[in-house]
């Protein structure tokens, strides 16, 4: 039978079930999966010397006849030792390899070899320890060129792995190309037949940068037909269309006991404009902790509703939801604009409570116009009268679900989305994973604020620590300490917060009032804590990672976190952003249980760091982006080949996928396109 890209690996020479089995491990099963698995690195053996050049230390490739091959048992090491003597015109050198027998089968006497080492200084003079060897034959494989390294799994080499690919390499040429003739002539793209063949056997280095590039314009461009296809699907879409009250607006603001910095007002008008069109903005409104996210859409939500629609803000907690729907109906209270809250265990309206069943009633009814919550706010059986905006705080973006079950909730049109968020989007993934939203970034803080201190303090100085809050308690202001944990685990040495609760209250600080606030505290126990914090009734407050997103209590002006080594550096920026929300200079102390150099390195970036921007590159470069920004979970691809560092590569392919979708909207003329595409996006949910 032919061999066709859809042949079992089983079915090539010497492979056997063992190792049809270890292939399968590395998810290698057919040839298209061998010729899709991609070197990680190369050896260039590719200049050969005469023996009597080889070097020290150095990688070497030369040519020789065996003169002497035989196998040698070492007692004294228990092993067999390999030894050969090959020569060339110039000189002649000894090789040996270890507990590879079989090698004397391989090559004998008289045979003409490649060997591809490194050289050492032996007892007898220079020899080649293990080195690569092949004989020399039409086409070298293993030697005398670039060649390819495979990462492999336990007990199969790169070497069996080149040897399949080579067999396999034939097949390139069948490997369908889905990229239309017009962009691979256009963007300079060599044939992805050419490019398969070449990242695995390259001729030379400039070949090999050509391939690089082409596989990876292929892995970005299907990213951007993607996102680009999910930007058209929503401009199709029907939005209500949000004029802008000036008269209204103009109030609004007048009456803030503040003036607007100037990118709060840019993102505030760039967002005004999106919603006077008639299809549904998809925008991410960044900046960092403290830039004033929440006025700005409390402006759009102002808009929305003197155009006769309601708005939701949805938060990630309840905590975060209580303490919205505070500020939020303080803020449109003088619009005379009133707020409800629903959460899975608060409904209050204009400050009374009602029941579930009130609250739900007058919503369908549409005369409650901003409504505050939790999740609960869309995925319950609450029925909007007329939405018209969804603002999600502390979230990336919306979920696929959450959009559809949005829309059924009013009626045909789809109401604007924004998103909030504090952890800034470095430029690559802006144009990739959130390449389908709409950015606007608030870049600076609100005038008067002061950089707050941050100091990694080492095990001998925590008493001047806890001295050092003390005085500021004194002086009126208050303080957070952040442990990683609930309860004491087994987990030993990690500070657990109810028992730093425990410790601070009975034995450091047994005269201050502290509170404890977890995720484990039933809701009115957690509304009470917050609400006595909020009053400054509490000193300290003890608390998991609960308290990362959003809370605002300006007076507070220290943050103490535990256990820094196991939060990552976007979530250690929220935590500092908790402290220096108003006047006072504040603090970040930050404590570590882990002595590693790594997590010192970390923790370093988070002091030196001047903003959550430095901080997002860092950990995109330290962390890569599944730990930065979760988006494991949000089902970014792992990139084979491309980095999110290719960031001209990235614009490129990026123009290439508008171009393509502003000649044909539905890509039908691009049916091998539509269906790589199809598959691809069953197989990741960027949305
Ligand atoms: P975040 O962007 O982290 O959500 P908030 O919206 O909670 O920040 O705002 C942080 C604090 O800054 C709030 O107390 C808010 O009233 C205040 N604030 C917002 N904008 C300004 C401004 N332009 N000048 C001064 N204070 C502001
Ligand atoms: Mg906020």
């Amino acid at each position: 039978m032919p061999i066709t890209l859809a042949t079992s690996l089983a079915a090539l020479p010497r492979v056997g079930p063992k190792l049809t089995k270890r292939l399968a491990k590395l998810g290698l099963r057919t040839v298209l999966d061998l010729l899709s698995y991609y070197p990680f690195r190369y050896e260039d053996y590719s200049t050969i010397i005469p023996i009597a050049k080889i070097k020290i230390g150095e990688q070497n490739t030369i040519r020789g006849r065996i003169n002497l091959i035989a196998n040698k048992r070492s007692w004294r090491r228990r092993m067999y030792l390999t030894e050969c003597l090959i020569s060339d015109e110039t000189a002649s050198i000894k090789a040996v390899w270890f507990n590879q027998p079989f090698i004397t089968k391989l090559l004998r006497q008289g045979d003409e070899v490649f060997l591809s080492g490194k050289a050492e200084q032996g007892t007898y003079g220079l020899q080649f320890v293990s080195p690569t060897y092949e004989k020399t034959k039409k086409e070298q494989t293993h030697t005398a060129r670039i060649i390819p390294v495979y990462s492999t799994t336990e007990n199969l080499t790169a070497k069996q792995i080149r040897y399949l690919v080579k067999i396999a390499l034939p097949l390139a040429k069948s490997v369908p190309d889905w990229v239309p003739p017009e962009i691979i002539k256009q963007y300079k793209l060599i044939p992805l037949n050419r490019a398969i063949g070449a990242i695995h056997f390259p001729a030379n280095h400039h070949e090999l940068e050509q391939a690089r590039e082409r596989l990876k314009f292929n892995e970005l461009f299907l990213i951007q037909l993607k996102t680009q296809g999910i930007r058209q699907k929503i401009s199709q879409e029907r939005a209500p269309s949000i004029t802008f009250n000036e008269q209204r607006t103009k109030k609004f603001v007048g009456s803030l006991p503040f003036t607007l910095t100037p990118t709060q007002k840019q993102t505030a008008w760039q967002i005004l404009k999106d919603l006077t069109r008639g299809h549904p903005m998809n925008r991410l409104l960044e900046g960092d902790v403290g830039s004033g996210k929440t006025v700005v859409a409390t402006i759009a939500m102002l808009n929305v509703v003197a155009n006769g629609y309601q708005a939701a803000l949805m938060a990630p907690t309840e905590i975060l939801a209580e303490q919205h729907y505070q500020t939020v109906s303080r803020l449109l209270g003088s619009q005379k604009i009133p707020v409800a809250l629903l959460t899975r265990t608060a409904r209050s309206f204009n400050g009374k409570q009602l029941t579930q069943k009130e609250l739900l009633s007058i919503i369908a009814r549409g005369e409650v116009p901003v409504i505050i919550g939790t999740h609960a706010l869309i995925q319950k059986k609450v029925r909007f009268k007329k939405l018209g905006l969804v603002v999600i705080d502390e979230q990336h973006r919306f979920g696929v679900d959450q959009r559809k079950h949005l829309k059924q909730k009013a009626d045909s049109l789809s109401p604007h989305l924004l998103s909030m968020t504090a952890t800034p989007i470095p430029r690559s993934l802006a144009l990739t994973l959130y390449g389908d939203l709409d950015l606007s970034a608030i870049t600076e803080l609100p005038a008067g604020r002061k950089k707050i201190l941050t100091k990694i303090v080492p095990p001998e100085k925590r008493q001047l620590a806890y001295n050092f809050i003390r005085d500021e308690i004194k002086n009126g202001r208050q303080v957070f300490v952040i442990c990683p944990l609930i309860d004491e685990s087994d987990k030993l040495g990690v500070r657990a917060a109810t028992a730093e609760y425990k410790k601070l209250s009975e034995q450091i600080f047994p005269d201050l009032a502290i509170g404890l606030l977890h995720g484990k505290l039933k809701t009115p126990e957690k509304e009470r804590v917050m609400r006595e914090f909020s009053r400054n009734t509490i000193n300290i407050l003890v608390a998991t990672a609960v308290v990362e997103v959003g809370i605002d209590v300006p007076n507070a002006s220290v943050m103490m976190i535990e256990g820094a080594e196991r939060f990552g550096l976007a979530q250690l920026h929220q935590f500092r952003g908790r402290v220096g929300r108003a006047k006072h200079q504040s603090y970040c102390f930050v404590f570590t249980e882990s002595g590693s150099d790594k997590t010192a390195e970390r923790l370093s970036a988070l002091v030196s760091a001047k903003n959550g921007f430095e901080l997002a590159e860092y950990d995109l470069q330290f962390r890569g982006p599944g730990e930065t920004y979760g988006v494991r979970q949000s089902g970014f691809p792992d990139l084979k080949i491309a980095t999110l560092t290719d960031y001209e590569l990235i614009q490129r392919t990026r123009a290439a996928a508008e171009q393509l979708f502003a000649i044909d909207q539905a890509l039908s003329a691009y049916p091998a396109l539509r269906a790589k595409l199809a598959k691809f996006s069953s197989n990741i949910h960027l949305e």
